[in-house]
Formats: structure tokens, C-alpha cells, sequence
């Protein structure tokens, strides 16, 4: 089972994939990990993306769908994955779909988390002190820009996967259990 989960910085896609990976026994593809590990690697892509990660922008879309097939293709991603983060612009749905047909491969549900905007202004300032500053994107300036983004390039692809089908919203503003459990609904009896 392939699914994507889509939501704007914040909305809980990461808490709900680890419920996901733990319940389901899928594994969590979070290009913005990928990006943090490459960059606490010190690899030549993690100096690059850095910049681009504080400033709150998008880090290329061939860089992206290059990391992105690289997981897909490795044998523990056979039962399934979740992807948090990604795609994140037209350009990477559209690469996602071109690797899955040549992989043979499907996404069984796209999962949007809605949230309202000055929620997450709160939620990310608590996760920024709780975390004493780990992220360094996590804080008002980088958000906004965050938000913007979002809104620029990353809303657009939920007309797309609109049209495409089996495209589900849950309410994430209600509590953790509570968004996990519409998903499950959502998932229903699909264990993998
Ligand atoms: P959040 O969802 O909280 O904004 P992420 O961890 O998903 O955080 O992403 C952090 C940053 O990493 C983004 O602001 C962006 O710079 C970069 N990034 C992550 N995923 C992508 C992607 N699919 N395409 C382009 N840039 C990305």
C-alpha cells in the first residue's frame, strides 16, 4: 500500500506517518529528512539544500524525484510507503507518476490533513522551543515563507490528485488519536 499524505508545514504529516510505519508497517519516505540527513552527513547535496531549507524554499525538483527513486527502489520499501513532503510541486506529482508506471507501481491513497493557518503558526512556535531550536526553519520569518510556498506551489497538486481518485481529507485540527483513527478509517481493512 502507496500513500501520500499532503498538508502545509506543520500539519501533523510526520506524527501520523510514525503511526503509519508503526501500525502498518509501511516505511516513512520524508524528503525533508532526507534533506536534514544529507546536511548533518555534510554531503555536497546537504551544503547545497541548507541555504535553500533556512530560506524556507524548494530545494530543486530533479534533486527530489532523484532521492525519491532511489528509496523506491530499494527492497524494504516493497510493502509500501508513505510519502511526507513529497511531491511538493506539480512538476514532482508528475515525476512521481512517470517512476511509479515504469516501477509498476501504485498510489492507493492520497490523504489530505487540513488545518487552519494561525494554528500552525502556534503549533510550530511550541515544536521550535520544545525542540530548543533543532530545526532551523522553525521560527516566524522562515514559516511565513514556508506558508507561502505552500500555498504558491504545493496547494496546486491537490486539484491534481483530485482528478486522479481515491483522494481523502481528514480534520487536523482535532487530536493526534483522532486524526489517526480517520485515517484508519480512511485505510479501512489495507494492513499493507
Ligand atoms: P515541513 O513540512 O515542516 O515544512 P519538511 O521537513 O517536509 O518540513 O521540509 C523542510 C524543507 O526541506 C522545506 O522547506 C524545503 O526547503 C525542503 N524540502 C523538503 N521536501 C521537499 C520537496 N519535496 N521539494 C522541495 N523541497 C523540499
Amino acid at each position: 500500500m502507496n500513500i501520500i499524505l499532503l498538508g502545509p508545514p506543520g500539519a501533523g504529516k510526520g506524527t501520523q506517518s510514525e503511526r503509519l510505519v508503526a501500525e502498518h508497517g509501511l516505511v516513512q519516505l520524508s524528503t525533508g529528512d532526507m534533506l536534514r540527513k544529507a546536511i548533518a552527513d555534510g554531503t555536497e547535496l546537504g551544503l547545497k539544500a541548507k541555504a535553500i531549507m533556512d530560506a524556507g524554499e524548494l530545494v530543486a525538483d530533479d534533486i527530489i524525484l532523484g532521492m525519491i527513486r532511489e528509496r523506491l527502489q530499494s527492497p524494504e520499501c516493497a510493502k509500501g510507503v508513505i510519502l511526507d513532503g513529497f511531491p511538493r510541486t506539480i512538476a514532482q506529482a508528475e515525476g512521481l507518476d512517470a517512476m511509479l508506471a515504469e516501477m509498476g507501481l501504485k498510489i492507493d491513497h492520497v490523504i489530505e490533513i487540513r488545518v487552519d493557518e494561525d494554528a500552525l503558526i502556534k503549533r510550530i512556535e511550541t515544536r521550535a522551543a520544545e525542540t530548543g531550536g533543532a530545526r532551523s526553519d522553525d521560527n516566524p520569518e522562515v514559516l511565513a515563507k514556508r506558508l507561502k510556498v505552500y500555498h504558491d506551489n504545493t496547494a496546486p497538486i491537490l486539484p491534481y490528485y483530485r482528478e486522479y481518485g481515491n483522494m481523502s481529507f481528514v480534520d487536523g485540527m482535532q487530536s493526534i488519536e483522532t486524526v489517526a483513527s480517520a485515517i484508519g478509517e480512511i485505510l479501512g481493512g489495507q494492513r499493507n
